[in-house]
């Protein structure tokens, strides 16, 4: 028995049928970031940076409800008087379309 001369012939024609394979990237699809929370993000950020920090704030939170004394939490106050959490005030205008005060609803301006 004759061995290593078997040949296969493979032939490769060109119109196999070769599903094309196209990888779309729905752009559309990748960006479905709301319209501009980096500048909001920053907005708020400058916003409340530029408030008051309280040191020794008495009363309590109207955001979080917790007694400031409680927290180790910076406390803000904003431009009416009340004051909050950093971290609550900041979420509170993230969430907020408004720059207004949770309490009062006096206009928060940089
Ligand atoms: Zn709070
Ligand atoms: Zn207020």
């Amino acid at each position: 028995m004759a061995s290593g001369s078997a040949k296969f012939h493979v032939v490769v024609s060109g119109n196999n049928s070769v599903i094309p394979f196209t990888q779309q990237f729905d752009l559309d699809e990748a960006i479905t970031m709301p319209e501009n929370p980096q500048s909001r993000q920053q907005e708020v950020t400058r916003l409340v940076s530029d408030m008051p920090t309280v040191s020794y704030a008495t009363g309590s939170c109207s955001v979080c409800m917790e007694s400031f004394w409680q927290s180790e939490e910076a406390a803000r106050q904003v431009p009416c008087g009340h004051v909050y959490h950093h971290n609550c005030i900041t979420d509170w205008l993230l969430n907020g379309d408004s720059n207004s005060c949770p309490l009062c609803r006096h206009e928060i301006s940089g």
